[in-house]
């Protein structure tokens, strides 16, 4: 049965059988016992499927995995403790010491510091490409040993709308796949697998968990992507894995199988990376609602978008569901129920000016968080980018004056209110 949005957010993942708890079960267990050696013997050796280790699998983790993955229309998931974490594992799982990829200049701040920092360091070198490139400069930036292309569907802080189809077909004209970072569209307003993007990541510490209560990231993969018409190019897919007793994963899970199973059994066995059962109860509580407050969510962002753009003292706005905003014919495409809580903006009096709408604001915390219940707002010169020059703001596409506002699920009149004083007032 093909079931709607709001149906999966509540049901998916998780089928209690007579008599079973209704509620998803918090299994607070490392460990799980078996009758004999024998019967955890095929567990190791992936031969039957079953618990025996929470680092590999654990059945509130992945129940909630696979809630997430029907969410996005992707054939399996997996959670791990941050989204930092996510984003690791989705590159690391086919690139290694001597490959390259391909990423969007327009991803949050800690992918762009793991990309070109922390994973050079493990000798993955990293092309950073402008989002809004032609076809044709995309192309350019891909080597013999490039493994995967990278992007965000609205990037954080920069709030860019990516072009996944161009992404996708770049991406798959040079026999990578494309990663996509979902967190701020979240599925209810874009599954970037029916736009072509091959494997998705989140950091569910965002939206999906949506109140500000637990860490944690997942990766899902389409089972699209077909790894085994590039051998040469994957060989941690297509050929035997010796810390695996042999395994192919391509030959012994299929498509639909082999990248989330390689990236548990091998990554996760490895690195850890594991989200809690805790924190997967409280990220499934959130996704039960999360379809009703993302349109709240967006709701108060364009409600909040155009008192901004109409108010004599502000300079500038950015806002894809504003017309005029330079995304907004993509996000027409991409986003058409709406796009994200998230808006920056600039106020005439400049720095001063934003040092003081923040200071007089009272609904609105000051905090680095974004996507949550509660509305939060951020002065990155004044608090993330301090050390920058104003110059270097600049450059970095962050402004002196740039104000990132998080819009909560307050009712909207009240959030109105409370900008229009503390604008009065800076
Ligand atoms: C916050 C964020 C991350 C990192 O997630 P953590 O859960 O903080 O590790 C990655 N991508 C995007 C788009 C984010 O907003």
């Amino acid at each position: 049965m093909n079931q709607n949005l709001e149906t999966l957010c509540i049901q998916a993942g998780y089928s209690p059988k007579s008599g079973e708890p209704r509620q998803i079960p918090i299994v607070q267990s490392t460990t799980f016992k078996y009758a004999t050696s024998e019967d955890m013997g095929k567990l190791f050796d992936l031969e039957a499927s079953g618990y025996f280790y929470s680092r590999l699998a654990n059945p509130t983790c992945d129940a909630v995995a696979a809630k997430i993955a029907a969410l996005e229309g992707g054939a399996a998931a997996m959670l791990t403790g941050s989204g930092q974490a996510a984003s690791f594992y989705a590159i690391f799982n086919i690139a290694g010491c001597g490959d390259h990829v391909v990423a969007s200049t327009a991803i949050y701040g800690g992918t762009y510091n793991l990309l070109s920092v922390t994973m050079k360091r493990m000798g993955i070198d990293v092309t950073f490409v402008d989002p809004d490139a032609s076809e044709e400069e995309l192309s350019r930036a891909f080597r013999e040993n490039t493994k995967a292309m990278f992007g965000e569907t609205i990037a954080n802080p920069a709030l860019n709308v990516l072009d996944i189809e161009k992404f996708a077909r770049v991406a798959h004209a040079h026999g990578v796949p494309l990663i996509v970072d979902n967190t701020f569209a979240t599925p209810v307003n874009c599954r970037p697998i029916e736009w072509g993007a091959d494997i998705v990541t989140h950091s569910t510490t965002k939206y999906m968990d949506g109140h500000g209560a637990a860490l944690g990231g997942v990766v899902v993969d389409s089972g699209k992507f077909d790894w085994t018409r590039y051998p040469h190019k994957f060989p941690g897919l297509c050929t035997p894995d010796e810390s695996y007793h042999g395994v192919t994963y391509t030959e012994r899970f299929g498509l639909a199988g082999a990248f989330i199973t390689k990236c548990t059994a091998q990554l996760m066995r490895d690195l850890g990376s594991v989200q809690s059962p805790q924190n997967a109860f409280y990220l499934n509580l959130g996704l039960e609602s999360l379809p009703f407050r993302i349109r709240q969510h967006c709701a108060n962002a364009q409600a909040i978008a155009e008192f901004l753009s109409g108010h004599p003292k502000v300079a500038w706005v950015k806002y894809c569901g504003l017309k005029g905003d330079k995304y907004y014919d993509l996000a027409r495409k991409y986003l058409p129920n709406g796009s994200c809580g998230v808006i920056s903006f600039g106020l005439k009096s400049g720095r001063k000016g934003a040092e003081n709408f923040m200071a007089h604001l009272r609904l609105g915390a000051i905090e680095t968080h974004v996507a949550d219940s509660r509305t939060c707002c951020l002065h990155p010169a004044s608090t993330t980018h301090r050390q920058m020059t104003d110059a270097e703001l600049e450059a970095a596409g962050v402004g002196a004056d740039l104000i990132r506002l998080s819009c909560g699920l307050e009712n909207t009149q009240d959030l109105i209110s409370d900008l229009a004083q503390a604008i009065e007032k800076a």
